[in-house]
């Protein structure tokens, strides 16, 4: 079965394959910087992650932009708070985010851009939108014409057919009952930040920045733009409709969009306390490999219920896969090779990449890999399993972890200090001292968790990071 992706402009999986040569012109819409990122982003970043991995692994090379939007309103209002400039406010938000996005081992994509670092490429593309009859000022603000883009809802399948002309819209975030023309630049106002350009002092509205990056790097039309469903409309809508409206060409070949994540069957919402960063969930004790797992496991298009019983559940599966690799590196198996166990290694693939191929179906595709793993331990129980079985095994993991990257422990985000490690090594001394042996496994499994290993010696206990 060849590479399929669901594309949200015609509602259809369809097949892939990029415009032109071998490689990949991606874009997907970076942070916001004006706060730490939560996981219901990072579930966004993470499957685009998985998505270019898998792109890699089918044989593609990626070309992939991501912008940094370090100008919009939420950051003005966040910065103005905090008495700060919106370059300094937003520099402590794009290190957390990248901080983050690396614990999680989300690949950096090949350009990561700023938006501040294109202003005068935005107001370029506005003069020539000007020139081409799809905008008009308003109080030195200048906004699209949507009633001059008659294909705008193609992308969202609603019909704006209807609404009123020339009714407008300043912020950057709005819904589907308010579609009106969007701003494209706004005005300087008080004391909000400004550059100086041919359309006046003013700023970017949000929507352009993307655009503008987009075309940019990757030319006018794009093979794959990716982000959350959040963003369909307006922000996609808007792209689409500046873009096509500046190049006449089709600005995005597949739109892929990740589903909301709700946290314990609820939205997530600072109100209910289930609000959570990559940072909150560390500090809880949960390894990045475990959410990145987590986030992973659904595949993109589903709704994902993000659950601390998930989490865990999540650091089950990984300490099952790492002790089968151990296993297969470790065990002493017969020479040669079980013929039968070769056909089963060669059907996990096939179905793995199957599963992966299918619009990215990453739930069954680690089903593919736990009955793979489950039939050979049995195997190797019988003593059917022979060394090039073991051989085998081990490249299919491998494949497996060029995708979903969990084998290898994290120590360095969550790691503890070498005090607390001595501590907890004491502690679980003491409780095995006292017969409390729950607490005592309860203190190995929390630090093999971070990677660290302990080894009963007969001159007392040794610990060494993995
Ligand atoms: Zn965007």
């Amino acid at each position: 079965m060849p590479l399929r992706f669901y594309n949200t402009l015609t509602q259809q999986a369809e097949t892939f394959s990029p415009l032109q040569d071998n490689v990949v012109r991606m874009y997907t819409c970076g942070p916001t910087v004006y706060n730490f990122v939560h996981i219901g982003n990072l579930r966004a970043f993470t499957s685009q992650d998985i998505l270019r991995r898998w792109l890699r692994a089918r044989g593609y090379q990626l070309d992939h932009v991501m912008n940094i939007t370090d100008v919009e309103d939420k950051i003005i209002r966040n910065a103005a708070a905090a008495d700060k400039s919106i370059f300094d406010y937003t520099a402590v938000y794009t290190k957390a985010f990248l901080e983050d996005t690396a614990a999680l081992r989300l690949e950096r994509p090949e350009r990561l851009v700023k938006a501040t670092d294109h202003i005068d490429d935005m107001a370029a593309a506005i003069e020539k939108l000007d020139e081409r009859g799809f905008t008009y000022r308003s109080d030195g603000s200048v906004y699209y014409r949507i009633a001059n883009f008659p294909e705008y809802g193609k992308l969202s399948h609603n019909d704006f057919s209807g609404i009123r002309a020339g009714a407008r819209v300043d912020v950057d975030e709005y819904d589907k009952a308010d579609a009106r023309d969007f701003v494209l630049w706004k005005a300087q106002k008080g004391g909000e930040p400004g550059w100086e350009t041919p359309l006046g002092c003013g700023r970017p509205g949000w929507h352009i920045e993307c655009s503008v990056m987009a075309m940019k790097y990757l030319g006018a039309t794009l093979d794959i733009h990716a982000g959350g469903v959040d963003l369909i409309f307006p922000h996609h809508e808007n792209e689409i409709a500046q873009s096509e409206a500046l190049t006449g060409k089709p600005f995005v070949r597949y739109w892929l969009h990740s589903e909301h994540l709700i946290v314990e069957g609820q939205k997530m919402a600072k109100s209910l306390g289930n609000f959570y960063t990559l940072r909150d969930l560390l500090e809880k004790g949960y390894s990045p490999e475990s959410v990145r797992y987590l986030l992973a496991s659904v595949p993109y298009r589903k709704k994902l219920n993000f659950t601390l019983d998930g989490l865990k559940a999540a650091a089950t599966s990984i300490d099952r896969l790492r002790n089968y690799k151990l296993r297969l590196e470790t065990a002493k198996f017969p020479d040669g090779s079980n013929e039968k166990m070769t056909e089963r290694t060669t059907a996990a693939q096939r179905a793995f990449e199957t599963a992966l191929d299918d619009d990215l179906n990453t739930a069954e595709a680690l089903a593919a890999v736990f009955e793979y793993i489950r039939d050979t331990n049995t195997a190797m129980d019988a003593g059917e399993f022979c060394s090039a079985n073991a051989r085998a095994a081990l490249e299919f993991l491998e494949r497996f972890d060029s995708v979903f990257d969990v084998l290898r422990p994290s120590t360095s985000a969550a790691g503890f200090t070498d005090a607390e490690i001595e501590s907890l090594v004491a502690e679980r001394t003491t409780a095995k001292k006292a017969k409390n042996f729950a607490r005592a496994d309860q203190i190995r499994a929390e630090l093999a968790d971070k990677g660290i290993v302990l080894e009963d010696t007969k001159e007392g206990v040794r610990w060494k990071r993995q």
